[in-house]
């Protein structure tokens, strides 16, 4: 699958749509999910144009997959919810049909600020 320059994650990286943004850098924007499924649910999505982690293993720089690892532990530590700042949380990212993604520009999801329960539902 190519990237799609018009989904939404393009649109909140380019300005033209807001987002409640978390946190930025050279690497990563992180914002707090439109529709929160625990307490605490924020996206952290890579600046390059990779529609998945697959996509994204194949293709990013060593530079942008190690920005992608520690921005995620960046937004994690900022929103308390890290080893060393809280309880710990989960990180999910969802691949292509079967993975139920709905968004194709690579995201990871941090869920946290309670128990998350089973694995798979
Ligand atoms: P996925 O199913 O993994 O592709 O997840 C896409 C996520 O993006 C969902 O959890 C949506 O609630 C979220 N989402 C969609 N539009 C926006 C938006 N404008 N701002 C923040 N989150 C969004």
């Amino acid at each position: 699958m190519s990237y799609d320059n018009n989904n939404i994650f393009a649109k909140i990286l380019r300005g033209e749509i807001p987002c409640k943004k978390i946190y930025e850098d050279n690497y990563v924007l992180s914002f707090h999910d439109i529709n929160p499924q625990k307490k605490i649910h924020a996206l952290v999505i890579p600046k390059g144009k990779y529609v998945d982690l697959d996509d994204f293993s194949q293709k990013a720089s060593p530079e942008e997959m190690v920005g992608l690892l520690k921005g995620i532990n960046l937004v994690a530590k900022k929103l308390s919810i890290s080893v060393d700042t809280g309880k710990g949380y989960r990180a999910l990212t969802n691949i292509s049909e079967h993975g139920g993604q709905e968004v194709p520009h690579l995201h990871f999801h941090l869920f946290g600020g309670e128990k998350i329960g089973k694995m798979v539902e």
